[in-house]
């Protein structure tokens, strides 16, 4: 019985794939959503076709109202 390993936990699954995603940022209450798309995938590819770089992620930002901020501005506009 010598855990010798305990200090060397590592995280085998937990590997670094950076996923391609958008981040949504509301303006009105500050949440933020992430919104993933396979066409990220057709993105990185061209990017990668174009520039000759090695795309590792492709991260969008995009902004606007969600729908609970919307709501409270159409119910405030009457
Ligand atoms: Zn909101």
């Amino acid at each position: 019985m010598g855990p010798t390993e305990t200090g060397k936990t590592a995280y085998p699954a937990k590997q670094q794939t950076r996923t391609d995603r958008i981040h949504v940022e509301c303006l009105g209450c500050g949440r933020v959503e992430e919104f993933a798309s396979p066409l990220f995938a057709v993105v990185r590819d061209e990017i990668a076709r174009t520039t000759g770089y090695s795309i590792q992620a492709v991260r969008l930002g995009a902004t606007g109202h969600c729908r609970s901020c919307r709501i409270r501005q159409s119910a405030n506009q009457h």
